[in-house]
């Protein structure tokens, strides 16, 4: 694919050439979180000259902290018929797993109608078919890329926990025919079978359900600065740079044409650019408003705690029960999980990250006696971008040349290389991954 993209730099004093023009075949990657990496690092590698920008630096949004569980076992969408009867409970408890901030919900009350519209049946089955059509080739498109990027080393697939200190047997059996229904390999543990194989577990978990075909990564901080040194490597540019709108370039010559560029306003300089790929997450619908988006995205805030007892499980474990999950790191025992709604930039309640301790430590006893880990890893937050019917947008926009591609949810990490291939297959033109992609574009809503 040809890609031109004329770069007009702008008149900050800083910028060596600040009254030039440049001229360059790019293509502009908008956010670097794990989306943007992934996009940016496989269009470079196509050929194409990739500048990507973000104002906070790499991987350093909602993809920094996350529990890097590759999750191919979450096939069912976030709006689920079950949460109703808890709803007034997440209003009122500020430390439950799920909050809303009061006052917050007034504002996300178009949100959260549509997301209740995605509780219907049919909308449900539909969200799940198109969940699954990305997850069943997550793994193998991460083996794909990790082999590319040389970052295989930070990979595991040995599968996941899933535990339950309340269910009965018939119970766990119930919620595990509803993966198998969809596909999903697992096997039923018994207290007895957990404790020989994972012996750290606290005799409070009666069954677990073991996810065979998930994985998880040891660092996703570290896997985004591998991408990251990849797409350096191959001659991507980075620059730290926020992008404050996007536009059809008002170039007269070219202004009834289906090949005007796009212009980029950034703080120092205005970029006119052929393509450009809106990879900004949770804050992609501030972007696109002005461009006539009204999206159902709202910024799912969740926590992080890193801890560091003697030993580790050996794969991640969720709690059915507690709503949280524990993955083994390279740099201790990271516990993660709660969805806060709070918009973008309320302040942190850091009580919901120390909070998942008491969690941890009821599932893997070893913790009571270690100390939380200190400094910046240690106590984090970030906004999963979601989408009322928690399936990603994957899509070209009605202004030639820009690409969407955000709204992964829980499943960021996990859906990144899948779902920059069939982006890619998509500004390819490829007949058959235009049809697969229908139901992530942006015009669905
Ligand atoms: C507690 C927690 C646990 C999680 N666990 C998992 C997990 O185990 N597995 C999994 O798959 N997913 C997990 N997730 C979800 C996953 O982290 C997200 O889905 C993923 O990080 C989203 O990636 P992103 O690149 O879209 O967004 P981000 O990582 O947030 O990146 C977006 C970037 O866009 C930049 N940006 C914003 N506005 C602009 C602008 N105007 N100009 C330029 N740049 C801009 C931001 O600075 C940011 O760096 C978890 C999330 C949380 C919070």
């Amino acid at each position: 694919m040809q890609i031109n993209t004329k770069i007009v730099t702008g008149q900050s004093s800083s910028e060596p050439d600040a009254n030039s023009s440049l001229s360059a075949e790019i293509t502009v990657v908008i956010g670097a979180g794990v989306i943007g990496l992934v996009t940016a690092c496989r269009l470079q590698q196509q050929g194409q000259q990739v500048l990507l920008l973000d104002p906070n630096g790499v991987g350093a949004g909602c993809s920094f902290g996350n529990a890097g569980h590759l999750a191919t076992e979450q096939v069912f969408p976030l709006a689920d018929p079950a949460l109703l009867p808890k709803l007034p409970g997440f209003l009122l408890d500020p430390l439950g797993p799920l909050a809303i901030r009061p006052g917050y919900f007034w504002r996300a009350l178009p949100f959260f109608y549509r997301f209740l519209r995605q509780m219907l049946r049919g909308a449900r089955q539909a969200n799940t078919e198109a969940l699954k059509v990305l997850l069943q080739d997550a793994i193998a498109a991460w083996q794909r890329l990790a082999n590319d990027a040389s970052c295989s080393d930070l990979l595991r697939y040995q599968g996941s926990l899933l535990v339950f200190e309340q269910s009965t047997l018939a119970q766990v059996e119930q919620v595990a025919q509803g993966y198998r229904a969809q596909g999903v390999a697992l096997s039923i543990l018994t207290q007895k079978q957990l404790q020989q194989n994972y012996p750290g577990l606290s005799g409070a978990v009666r069954y677990a359900i073991l996810f065979e075909e998930v994985g998880h990564t040891l660092s996703p901080s570290l896997l985004n600065q591998r991408l990251y040194q990849w797409f350096l490597g191959m001659g991507g540019r980075f620059e730290q740079q926020k992008v404050l709108a996007i536009a059809q370039a008002t170039v007269p010559a070219l202004a009834s044409s289906a090949t005007a560029p796009l212009q980029l306003t950034l703080a120092t300089k205005q970029i006119t650019a052929k393509t450009v790929v809106l990879c900004t997450g949770a804050y992609s619908k501030q972007l696109l408003k002005p461009l006539g988006y009204q999206l159902p995205l709202e910024a799912e805030r969740g926590y992080h705690l890193m801890t560091s007892p003697p030993s580790m499980p050996a794969i991640p474990v969720a709690s059915f029960d507690r709503k949280m999950i524990m993955t083994p790191m390279q740099h201790g025992l990271r516990l993660a999980g709660t969805v806060e709604f709070a918009g973008l930039k309320a302040a942190d309640n850091w009580q919901r990250a120390t909070l998942l301790r008491r969690h941890g430590e009821a599932l893997w006893p070893e913790l009571a006696g270690s100390i939380s880990q200190v400094g910046p890893e240690a106590c984090w937050s970030g906004l999963r971008p979601t989408l009322a019917d928690s399936l990603p947008v994957i899509s070209r926009s009605h202004l030639p040349g820009l690409w969407l591609h955000f709204g992964h949810q829980h499943l960021g990490l996990t859906l990144a290389a899948v779902s920059t291939e069939l982006l890619i297959q998509n500004m390819q033109g490829d007949a058959a991954a235009l049809k697969k992609a229908l139901p992530y574009r942006v015009t669905r809503f």
